[in-house]
C-alpha cells in the first residue's frame, strides 16, 4: 500500500480548525511484511542502542538527579498550581523519556543528518557567509543568539501548524502536568526538526561551539521553563522567555494555541503576531485535545500511524521519486500558509 505520507494528515492544533478526526489505522501489512517489518524494528532498536552507548557520553540518572536537585525547590517555594504533587499521573512515562534519552538523541541524531542534507538549508546559509565573515568576534555570539533564536522561532511555529510535524511535536505536547521532568516527553524526530536551522547556521559561517551551546542552553532551560513555577517577570516579560510564557504555549485553552514559540526572545512572537500573555488570567489546562496514548513505547510509535509501509517504496521506487515529490510540494504550500498566518496580539 502507497499511503502519501502528508496525507491523510492528523487533525492539526485547534487554531487551524475545530475538525479533529482521527485517520483511521492502517494495518494492512501482509504476514511476511509484518515479520520483516518487526525484525526491522528490532535491528533498528538495538543499533539505536549500541550507538547511543558508544557515541552519547552522558549518564541519563545524573541528568534527572541535576535537573530535580535544581528544579523542584523552585516548585515548592514559587508554585504555578498550588497543591501539585510530585508523583503524579503519568510521572513514569516522564521518567522513561528521561532515562531512554541517550537512545532516543542517538536516533535523532541519525534522522537529523539527512534531513540537515535534504532540506537543503545550507544553500541560503552559505550565501549569507561573506555578510557573517564581516560581523566582529566581540558582537558574533549576540549575533549567534539572534539568529539562532530566529531560526527556531520558525522552525517551532511550522511544527505546530503544519500537520505532518504536529504528528511528532504533539507528543511533547501531550503532557497534561507541567512540571520538572515533563520536558523531557519528546519524539526523537521532532528533534530531527532543528537540523535545516543548525546547518543553516553553520554554514553562514557561526562557530559549532557557539551554536553547540545555545542549543544546549536551550535544553536546561527548556526543561527549566517547563517547571510548575510562577514567575512572569514583569515587566521583563515581552523581552526574555519566562516560565508563564512557556506554560501559555503548553495550554490547551482558547486563544493560546499555537502561541508563544520562541525559546530565548519573546520579541520573536510578538512581531509575527503570535505572543499571548493574559494579564487577567493565567495558564490552567495543559496538553492537546486528540487522543495520544499512554507509556513511552506506544507514543513513539503514535506519529507514525497511517502513513503506511515504508518497505513498499523499496518495491516501487518510481512511483516513491512522484510521492515524495507531491509530499515536498504539500509541505511547501502549509510551511507558506503557516509563515503568512498572523493572530492578533494579546494583552502585554
Ligand atoms: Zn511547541
Amino acid at each position: 500500500m502507497d499511503t502519501p505520507l502528508l496525507t491523510p494528515p492528523p487533525p492539526p492544533p485547534a487554531a487551524l480548525g475545530s475538525d479533529r478526526q482521527r485517520p483511521s489505522l492502517v494495518n494492512d501489512a501482509r504476514p511476511k511484511e509484518r515479520h520483516l517489518r518487526f525484525w526491522l524494528v528490532t535491528v533498528l532498536i538495538a543499533i539505536a542502542t549500541a550507538g547511543s552507548l558508544v557515541f552519547v557520553d552522558r549518564s541519563p540518572l545524573g541528568v534527572i538527579a541535576f535537573v530535580f536537585v535544581l528544579v523542584v525547590p523552585f516548585e515548592k517555594w514559587f508554585p504555578r498550581h498550588h497543591g501539585q504533587r510530585i508523583r503524579r499521573r503519568a510521572l513514569g512515562t516522564d521518567l522513561s523519556y528521561a532515562l531512554a534519552s541517550p537512545v532516543l538523541q542517538f536516533v535523532g541524531l541519525l534522522v537529523a543528518l539527512p534531513v540537515a542534507l535534504l532540506s537543503l538549508a545550507w544553500l541560503p546559509g552559505l550565501a549569507l557567509r561573506p555578510l557573517v565573515a564581516r560581523i566582529p568576534a566581540a558582537a558574533m555570539p549576540f549575533v549567534a543568539l539572534v539568529a539562532f533564536d530566529f531560526v527556531i522561532y520558525w522552525v517551532h511555529r511550522w511544527s505546530h501548524d503544519i500537520a505532518f510535524f504536529w504528528r511528532f511535536h504533539s507528543i511533547h505536547h501531550s503532557p497534561e502536568t507541567m512540571d520538572w521532568v515533563s520536558g523531557f516527553r519528546n519524539h526523537p524526530v521532532d528533534g530531527a526538526i532543528l537540523a535545516p536551522p543548525f546547518v543553516f547556521l553553520l554554514a553562514a559561517g557561526f562557530s559549532p561551539q557557539v551554536t553547540g551551546a545555545l542549543a544546549i542552553i536551550q535544553v536546561l532551560l527548556g526543561l527549566f521553563l517547563h517547571a510548575n513555577v510562577r514567575w512572569r517577570l514583569r515587566p521583563l516579560h515581552r523581552f526574555v522567555i519566562t516560565p508563564e510564557f512557556h506554560h501559555w504555549h503548553h495550554a490547551n485553552e482558547p486563544g493560546a494555541i499555537s502561541t508563544n514559540h520562541s525559546v530565548f526572545l519573546p520579541v520573536w512572537d510578538i512581531a509575527f503576531g503570535t505572543y499571548h500573555m493574559p494579564t487577567d488570567r493565567r495558564p490552567q489546562r495543559y496538553g492537546v485535545d486528540e487522543e495520544i496514548p499512554a507509556g513511552m513505547a506506544a507514543q513513539l510509535m503514535h506519529p507514525f500511524r497511517g502513513i503506511g509501509n515504508p518497505l513498499c517504496h523499496l518495491r516501487h521506487p518510481v512511483r516513491a521519486v512522484g510521492s515524495a515529490a507531491r509530499n515536498v510540494a504539500a509541505l511547501t504550500t502549509e510551511i507558506a500558509r503557516s509563515t503568512g498566518r498572523r493572530r492578533p496580539v494579546r494583552a502585554i
